[in-house]
């Protein structure tokens, strides 16, 4: 729900709103550019409508109308979206290394090996591979031109 102020072509913010308890809705919308304000008065119906749009009304005086709480659950929900990704993201360490992997590694000399692990650790991550055997390593190897590593 927004107002647009033609002279200005700016949006039109909201200013006040009032609810005398009858369901009546007043609601000013000032104009940041010229100071305008728009008045607007509803009867119960069209508040009903206009809380439905999406305007809050402060203090949560008019209860909670159906639209408005299926935003509130997709924003949530895409929230929840977000940390359950992120989440996921922290909680992945990494793939897992085989015991012939690991035996491998330890070979690597201890300067490099933090960095050739992490080397075979992207190449499985990238590749979806849940763990480092052997054979994963050499398959990145070749394809990573590591040969010697
Ligand atoms: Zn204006």
């Amino acid at each position: 729900m927004k107002f647009l102020c033609v002279d200005c072509d700016a949006q039109m913010v909201f200013e006040e709103r009032q609810l005398p308890g009858d369901g009546t809705l007043a609601a000013a919308f000032k104009c940041p550019a010229c100071g305008r304000v728009v008045a607007m008065l509803t009867n119960p119906m069209e508040t009903q409508l206009v809380a439905s749009l999406g305007v809050v009304i402060g203090g949560r005086t008019v209860p909670p109308q159906p639209l408005e709480t299926v935003r509130g659950m997709v924003a949530t929900g895409r929230d929840d979206a977000f940390h359950e990704v992120s989440g996921e993201r922290g909680a992945v360490s990494g793939p897992t290394w085989s015991a012939e992997a690991q035996e491998r590694l330890s070979r690597v000399p201890s300067f490099v090996r933090g960095m050739v692990k992490k080397i075979y650790a992207d190449y499985a991550r990238q590749h979806a591979i849940p763990e480092i055997t052997p054979a994963v390593m050499d398959t990145a190897r070749a394809e990573l031109g590591l040969e010697g590593m």
